[in-house]
């Protein structure tokens, strides 16, 4: 969907909280509703009185990774060893400043250790020991990986072990009988000023292999934000949404093609599809145009256009579907 500029309200939010393909029947999921209004009504609120465009997207993912509805944070999948391992990214769209981790287990906020890596270190992407290292050195609050592991995933886990399967968070396996699972959150933001950000966290696939990195962390693949352009998270297969440099590819579409930001991302997802993946993004471009699209039976997402007015969806239909 493509909406026109109103330069009188610059603000636009968008936030996902995971593609894949839940059962026909998963049902309504009035609690998976409930939270994206809920953190899509706080981000809006800060971006009314002011706040930047990083300033909402980093609040809104911090809340969604303390909500164990969501694969990030609280709640997030389990790789093969039964081990959270958490993935997060922040793009400045304003000067492209960036800050990401991987395979992380003890920082309670993921998303807060990917801006402070951002404004506080010379660098961009940390993982491993060291990761947790600088995270003590900069005071981010430790947690036990035991505090990130809810009874949903090890059971999902548990399926996904049964049958072998390394799987996207929503998928209707005929092994995943879980449809309590949810998936890899993002947030893209323009703020009063038009400037735009993105941020994502994930715990990544079900039963992956330990180590394994996904697209979330990938400045240019799973997250990405230039002022000149857009900003984006995706959420999906990542190892597709690398292949294609989803995030990179949708810029050079805008900014060096001139194309619009529907065409852009469309033809960024039948790359995805090219590499056997799918899923979906959320993405803003400079002008204020939201696109929400994705090629699993669903997204969870939440939105805000020129008219201020909060919308929730899930499935293929736009406004409440
Ligand atoms: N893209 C994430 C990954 O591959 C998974 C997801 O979006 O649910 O790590």
């Amino acid at each position: 969907m493509t909406t026109p500029t109103q330069d009188s309200n610059p603000i636009r939010f968008a936030l996902h909280g995971g593609a894949g393909d839940p059962p026909p029947g998963a049902g309504a999921q009035p609690e998976q509703r409930a939270a994206l209004q809920r953190v899509a009504t706080e981000a809006l609120a800060l971006l009314r009185n002011g706040a930047s465009a990083l300033d909402a997207v980093t609040r809104a993912v911090e809340l969604m990774e303390d909500c164990p509805l969501f694969n990030a944070g609280i709640g997030a999948v389990l790789n093969r060893d039964g081990q959270p391992e958490l993935d997060a990214a922040i793009v400045n769209g304003a000067d492209r400043a960036c800050g990401a981790v991987t395979g992380i287990s003890r920082v309670r906020s993921p998303i807060r250790f990917a801006r402070a890596i951002m404004e506080r270190t010379p660098h961009v992407f940390f993982g491993g020991a060291g990761a947790e290292h600088l995270a003590r050195e900069l005071g981010m609050e430790m947690v036990e990986p035991g505090f990130f592991i809810t009874a949903e995933r090890l059971h999902q886990l548990e399926a996904a072990r049964r049958a072998g399967a390394i799987t996207l968070d929503h998928d209707d396996h005929a092994f995943c009988d879980d449809d309590a699972a949810f998936g890899t959150v993002g947030a893209v933001a323009r703020d009063a000023q038009g400037h735009l950000a993105a941020a994502t966290s994930t715990g990544g696939l079900t039963n992956k292999l330990p180590g394994r990195v996904g697209d979330t962390p990938v400045i240019g693949a799973g997250t990405f934000a230039d002022d000149r352009s857009a900003a984006v998270s995706c959420t999906g297969t990542g190892e597709s949404f690398i292949r294609s440099g989803f995030g990179f590819s949708l810029h050079a579409r805008i900014a060096w093609c001139g194309w619009d930001l529907d065409r852009a991302c469309a033809e960024a997802l039948d790359t995805v599809a090219h590499y056997h993946g799918r899923g979906g993004c959320i993405a803003i471009d400079s002008k204020g145009n939201i696109a929400l699209p994705f090629n699993s039976r669903s997204m969870y997402r939440a939105w805000v256009e020129a008219d201020g007015r909060i919308r929730v969806a899930i499935g293929p239909g736009g406004d409440g579907a």
